[in-house]
């Protein structure tokens, strides 16, 4: 039977919307190891660390190592930094080869693969799409509440993930696009890419024990500082939620990668028909999703997996979902708008992270 977190510290309002870190264990409590704990700003969000025993260096050393790995991570990936790789590809307005590091074909290519696997529903060249509906980088104020179908027939001209390309040598890899002004916004794998980045210093560091997460993508390896397994918290909205009410719903990791993509934080209401636009858009259609999903989480062995997924899996609905993550083993959990309840359906691997010693 599931347990309940008892004084559990969730960090979902810290890190966004949906996945929490929660620093403590379910049921009976036993004797304590020490641990590290550091968290601060990354990414126009948060990223956390805790470790269990000691760092080499001690806790600043941790901070330091951690803030440099996630620099680069910035400087790789980053859609907001004009000068990071991404951005500087983004700016080549050529279908000619573009360099890259190792790290950002990586990210393109798991990017490449969700999208493939999900059938277009995950799609990082969706940016023009995301702009027009209000929700990118371009300011809301300049654009129609509403945009016609002309409008989004033009923005989908400029989308497709079959217009991206990487190639990888011994010593080399590189992106191409088909057409001069296709643009890759990578923010919807980023974390859980940041995620992994935090994961392998830990590796490096021989560190067995610890829970790495930047926003709601997390990584956690071995046992927590009472010897149980790491508990991350979804968060799940009540009927009551607009007076701050809401549960937590607890995962047993196993030493699996989490993350959740959501919806219903970031919408807009349509003034022509009242109408919740998520920010979340179904590439097939070029407009946001309004189906009643309104958050997947993923479990599985890397958060660039999980968060390149939970998107498109989001982008599908709760039922598609649930069979497509049936037919796959895979771990997947999803709560659903009906009437004015949350309820939760959750694929077949899910369970047995729902039932924690
Ligand atoms: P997710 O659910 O993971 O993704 C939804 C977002 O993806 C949407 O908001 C939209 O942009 C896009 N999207 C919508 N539909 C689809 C689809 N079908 N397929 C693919 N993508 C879709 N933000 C800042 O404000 N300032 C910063 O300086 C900043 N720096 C960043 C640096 C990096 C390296 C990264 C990775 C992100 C950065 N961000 C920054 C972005 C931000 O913090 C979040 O990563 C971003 O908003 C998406 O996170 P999410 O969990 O809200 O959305």
């Amino acid at each position: 039977m599931k347990k309940i977190i008892f004084g559990c510290l969730a960090l979902a309002l810290l890190t966004g919307f949906s996945t929490g870190l929660s620093g403590c264990d379910v049921g009976s409590s036993s004797v304590s190891r020490s641990e590290l704990k550091i968290g601060g700003k990354t990414m126009g969000t948060f990223y956390n660390i805790i470790v269990i025993g000691d760092y080499p260096g001690g806790q600043e050393q941790l901070r330091h190592e951690a803030e440099e790995v996630l620099d680069r991570v910035n400087r790789e990936i980053s859609f907001f930094d004009k000068n990071s790789e991404l951005s500087k590809f983004n700016q080549h307005k050529s279908t000619e080869p573009f360099r890259v590091s190792q790290d950002v074909a990586d990210v393109v290519i798991a990017s490449l693969r969700a999208g493939k696997e999900l059938d277009g529903a995950v799609d990082v060249t969706v940016g023009p799409l995301v702009n027009l509906w209000g929700f990118g980088h371009v300011k809301t104020e300049t654009l129609p509440p509403t945009p016609d179908d002309s409008a989004i027939k033009a923005a989908r001209k400029r989308i497709g993930l079959d217009k991206l390309h990487v190639s990888v040598g011994y010593s080399f890899a590189e992106l191409k696009k088909d057409i001069p002004n296709l643009e890759v916004d990578l923010s919807t794998v980023g974390e859980g890419f940041g995620a992994d980045k935090l994961a392998e210093l830990m590796e490096l560091r021989g560190i067995q024990n610890y829970m790495v997460s930047v926003a709601g993508a997390i990584r956690t390896k071995g046992l927590n500082s009472r010897g149980k397994d790491w508990v991350i918290a979804i968060e799940h909205p009540t009927a009551e939620q607009n007076v701050g009410q809401r549960l937590e719903v607890p995962v047993c990791t196993m030493g699996q990668a989490i993350s959740t993509s959501g919806s219903y934080r970031n919408y807009k209401i349509d003034e022509k028909t009242g109408q919740r636009l998520s920010h979340i858009i179904d590439p097939a259609t070029g407009k946001p999703i309004t189906h009643h999903t309104v958050s997947v989480s993923v479990v599985g062995a890397t958060a660039l997996w999980t968060d390149a997924i939970d998107t498109g899996l989001m982008v599908m609905g709760s039922e598609a979902a649930i069979r497509f993550a049936n037919e796959r083993n895979m771990a997947i959990y999803t709560i659903v708008k009906e009437g004015n309840e949350f309820k939760a359906h959750y694929s077949r691997a899910m369970q047995k992270y729902l039932v924690c010693d």
